[in-house]
């Protein structure tokens, strides 16, 4: 468990009890657990993001232009938030595809994490004695603490509330790095109306002068400077839609083997803290023998219907039958 590294860090006051929160997030199986007080995100954040943004290094995801200032304020998500419990749960899997097989990012083995965190964030916020949960469109009385749970939903700067609760750094990858646990971990937040009765802080950034993620990186989309979703394969072979110009096709070609075929988690496995990595150990996040079981050949005989029942509830359903057999047929040209 990755939690005694931020409990010395405390500050006076009062409200609910972070020892508790924090006790219930173990027992309910969470890998890392730290809480954030809400002020304002700061300006090198801000401008770092901004300038991402102004770069097009977003690529195609027009979402992320979406919000604007929404996205640094906790309020949009939840109005009145005034503390932010970060939670990270452990997606390093037991038994990875082998080297003569297609790759998929390890995130996409089992089911849908976003299903997963929620449902497990909620169980917190009951276990923590909290039953007012916000909705945009419901009355509630003021008296209420009100919660709200987030994964990836909601216009929240998740890595940065996350290196606020003090449970990890943003790495050169650009991934949360949990002490001890490494970056194969999966963040969600429990947004509060409440304050707590003490706050952890940011720990120092672990990577020193250590590059081994930049140069890992077949196709040269990561930076000092951040991810160029236009190179990243993570981007090309999930969230790009239609057919690759000659120009992407040949970056999803460029990869060494062994060929992701959906994500790439090139960057993380590069990284030594992730040394610590152990294997998870949620049901949902296990993979089906038949998953494990594809072989090339079975990848290239994919048919619509043999998608639909490896990926059921699967994150895999992002790229759409068609993205995935786009990225098979690409490497195979
Ligand atoms: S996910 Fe892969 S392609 Fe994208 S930055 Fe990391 S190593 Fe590069
Ligand atoms: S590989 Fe090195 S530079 Fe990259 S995130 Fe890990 S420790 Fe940091």
């Amino acid at each position: 468990m990755n939690f005694d590294h931020v409990s010395p860090h405390r500050e006076a006051g009062d409200g609910l009890s972070t020892s508790f929160i924090k006790a219930e997030a173990v027992r309910l199986g969470f890998d890392a657990c730290g809480v954030a007080r809400v002020l304002k995100v700061d300006d090198s954040t801000r401008e770092a993001f901004n300038r991402w943004i102004g770069e097009g290094r977003h690529a195609g995801m027009d979402y992320m232009t979406r919000y604007s200032d929404a996205r640094y304020h906790p309020d949009s998500v939840l109005p009145g938030c005034r503390t932010i419990v970060s939670l990270a749960l452990n997606y390093y899997p037991a038994h990875p595809l082998s080297d003569d097989q297609y790759q998929f990012a390890y995130y996409a083995y089992g089911r849908d994490y976003h299903d997963v965190m929620k449902a497990r964030i909620r169980e917190l916020a009951r276990a923590i004695g909290l039953t007012a949960e916000y909705k945009e469109s419901d009355e509630r009385p003021s008296n209420s603490i009100l919660f709200r749970v987030a994964v990836d939903s909601a216009p929240l700067l998740e890595r940065y509330w996350a290196m606020q609760a003090g449970i990890g750094w943003i790495g050169r990858n650009h991934n949360l790095i949990v002490p001890h646990r490494g970056s194969f971990i999966v963040l969600g937040e429990l947004l509060l109306t409440a304050e707590v009765d003490f706050y952890d802080q940011p720990i120092p950034n672990h990577c020193g002068t250590c590059h081994r993620c930049i140069e890992a990186c077949p196709t040269c989309a990561l930076t000092d400077s951040g991810v160029d979703a236009s190179r990243c394969l993570s981007y090309l072979t999930i969230e790009h839609r239609g057919p690759f110009s000659a120009e992407q096709a040949e970056l999803v070609r460029q990869q060494p083997t062994p060929y992701y075929i959906y994500g790439c988690d090139r960057c993380q496995r590069a990284c030594p803290h992730n040394q610590f990595a152990t294997p998870n150990t949620t049901e949902e996040f296990q993979p089906s023998k038949a998953f494990l079981d594809m072989s090339k050949d079975d990848w290239r005989r994919l048919t619509r219907e043999d998608y639909q029942q490896l990926f059921r509830g699967s994150p895999v359903k992002r790229a759409k039958f068609e993205g995935l057999v786009r990225n098979i047929d690409t490497l195979q040209d």
